[in-house]
């Protein structure tokens, strides 16, 4: 008999809080990893980024499995299917895992855990891509914080030593199954094309976080950690990150705990996945202009900074958190383009793409989500400009004809955009 471990936002050998567990249980350990055709048969682009992502990810978890006489079985297939096959092949006595939280993954798990239980074998679950998840982190009263700076500070009391441990997975790698290694299916076998991306090395660079307060801001330079991605696949471990954000710099500190903070809203507020958090905001007038739509993802508005920022996420799926601020108050705000139509353009394009983090800052954004800036409170793009990149090299960089009378003219003018705006949000909100 075996125990599979089976991979999902946690690609990774080290510091894997299910992985570890699955070790210790004493049987022989496959891990398995399942390209999900309920997901991929989704997506609308045959070259994607993420997908390559994981697959190079899985190439270098297999390299240090094969080189310890094991193998990673991967599948491309739904995860039930992929199950009815893996209890053919294996005597499998208990299927790991960790937690994922989006409502469509919980779903997921609970079909499997409902088959699985048909046939005597056990699911286990684990926190892993959070310090806290769920209910760890709540009010007095149990009820679940909706404004990130009680959230935070509660975050932080609650934080010790414990919560920041590693996993020593090492130590029972010698309980990992040993068989004849298992090829993993290429990206053109599961229907996709490579699709390059600006690869980060998986840790955390000490100089970056020790500036990151102060560099942050500013679009033009390598300020910030571009952990994102690890942190979506999990091929960085948050504890490790977090332990040295602690020492490094606590404004970053901060930041991870704005990404657990979106992560609670959308388990105790699941309805923002298709609604405002702010009900009322649902009765908002959006314009929804197809064509302004269609030129705010080209990044041809006339706005060079909110250009740019569509040009760096399209060619590269990063876009500086600064640029995202200024692209999405501009679709919301001076558009009035629905932010769910923004969001589902981000959940196409950015390498780390999150539903929670993504969600939670396009409802910020918008206004309508929780803690969000007051609704009349409008970005100016010209202002931000000169505030955040007040050399233009940002804008230079993917805008380079910003200057020229070639360059779009904007597609509207921003002061009467802001009035019309706050007509639309007051009209919508009553006598907010
Ligand atoms: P750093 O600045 O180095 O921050 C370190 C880590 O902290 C990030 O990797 C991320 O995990 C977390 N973090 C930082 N800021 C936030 C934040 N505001 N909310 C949640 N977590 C945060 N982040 C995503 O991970 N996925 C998304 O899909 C996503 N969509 C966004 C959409 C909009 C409209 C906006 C305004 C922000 C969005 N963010 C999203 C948050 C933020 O922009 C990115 O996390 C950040 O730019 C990633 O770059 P970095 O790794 O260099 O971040």
């Amino acid at each position: 008999p075996v125990s599979i471990f089976w991979f999902r936002r946690d690609l990774r050998l080290h510091d894997n809080a299910g992985l570890y567990h699955a070790l210790r249980s004493g049987l022989p350990v496959l891990p398995i990893f399942i390209f999900d055709t309920d997901i991929l048969d989704t997506l609308p682009d045959r070259q994607d980024r993420r997908l390559q992502f994981i697959h190079d990810a899985l190439t270098g978890m297999q390299q240090k499995l094969v080189a310890m006489g094991s193998t990673l079985q991967v599948f491309h297939c739904s995860p039930l299917d992929a199950f009815r096959a893996l209890v053919t092949q294996h005597s499998i006595r208990a299927v790991y895992a960790n937690h994922d939280h989006e409502p469509s993954a919980i779903r997921r798990d609970s079909d499997v855990a409902a088959f699985l239980h048909t046939l005597g074998i056990s699911f286990h679950t684990f926190k892993d891509q959070t310090i806290f998840e769920r209910s760890e982190v709540l009010k007095d009263n149990g009820e679940p914080y909706t404004v990130y700076t009680p959230y935070s500070r509660r975050w932080k009391e609650r934080l010790n030593d414990f919560y920041l441990r590693s996993y020593p997975t090492e130590k029972y790698f010698g309980n990992l199954l040993r068989c004849a290694p298992y090829p993993i299916p290429s990206l053109q076998q599961i229907g996709f094309l490579p699709a390059p991306y600006h690869a980060v090395p998986p840790a955390l660079d000490a100089g970056i976080a020790a500036t990151y307060d102060t560099t942050r801001d500013l679009p033009a330079i390598n300020g910030t950690t571009r952990l994102g991605v690890h942190l979506r696949f999990g091929t960085v471990s948050v504890r490790q990150m977090a332990l040295q954000a602690q020492h490094l710099n606590p404004i970053l500190l901060n930041e991870l705990i704005w990404r657990e903070f979106y992560m609670a809203i959308l388990w105790h507020f699941p309805h923002v996945v298709n609604g405002s958090f702010k009900k009322e905001y649902d009765n908002i007038q959006w314009r929804n202009n197809e064509q302004e739509f269609a030129l705010w993802c080209k990044g041809e508005t006339g706005y060079p900074i909110v250009d740019a920022g569509m040009r760096e996420l399209n060619e590269t799926g990063h876009m500086h958190n600064r640029v995202r601020m200024i692209v999405a108050s501009f679709l919301t705000k001076d558009l009035l383009i629905d932010w769910r139509w923004g969001e589902a353009y981000f959940a196409e394009k950015l390498l780390d793409y999150d539903l929670a983090a993504n969600n939670g800052n396009w409802q910020w954004a918008a206004g309508c989500g929780c803690d969000a800036a007051p609704y009349f409170r409008v970005f100016n793009p010209h202002l931000q400009t000169q505030k955040f990149d007040p050399r233009m090299e940002y804008v230079e960089r993917w805008v380079p004809e910003y200057d020229q009378l070639t360059y779009a003219r904007p597609i509207v003018q921003h002061d009467m955009a802001r009035e019309r705006c706050l007509r639309v949000y007051k009209a919508a909100l009553g006598a907010v």
